[in-house]
């Protein structure tokens, strides 16, 4: 049962690929902008009734992040430290202490989950 749920999940989150890619600018500098909806810095992306960072979901896309759902212990990072890139090249997986370690030599806490 559990499975079952899970499987749909990934089938709506699949189903949003065509609207994502369609919210994403390439820029000169190789970033992916978000050109949705921001929030504290970072891209959001509507999805079935879900608010979804956008990096995230680019990260899962590109497999970097094995699932959008339960991750609480893996963020993803950008190296371009451009907030708003969903290039799945300039994302990267850390931990929680990386995440605030990677906050707090760029000047920026949000305390939203990355
Ligand atoms: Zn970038």
């Amino acid at each position: 049962m559990f499975f079952l749920i899970m499987s749909h999940v990934h089938l709506v989150y699949h189903s949003g690929m065509e609207t994502f890619w369609k919210k994403v600018s390439k820029i000169d500098n190789g970033c992916w902008e978000w050109i949705g909806t921001i929030k504290n810095g970072y891209g959001i992306f509507h999805l079935a009734g879900s608010k979804i960072l956008a990096h995230r979901f680019s990260a899962w896309l590109a497999e970097i992040l094995p699932d959008l759902d339960r991750n609480e212990n893996r963020f993803v990072l950008h190296k371009c430290d451009n907030p708003r890139c969903v290039n799945p090249d300039h994302l990267f997986l850390g931990s929680q202490a990386e995440n605030v370690r990677d906050c707090a030599a760029k000047g920026r806490l949000g305390g939203f989950i990355r």
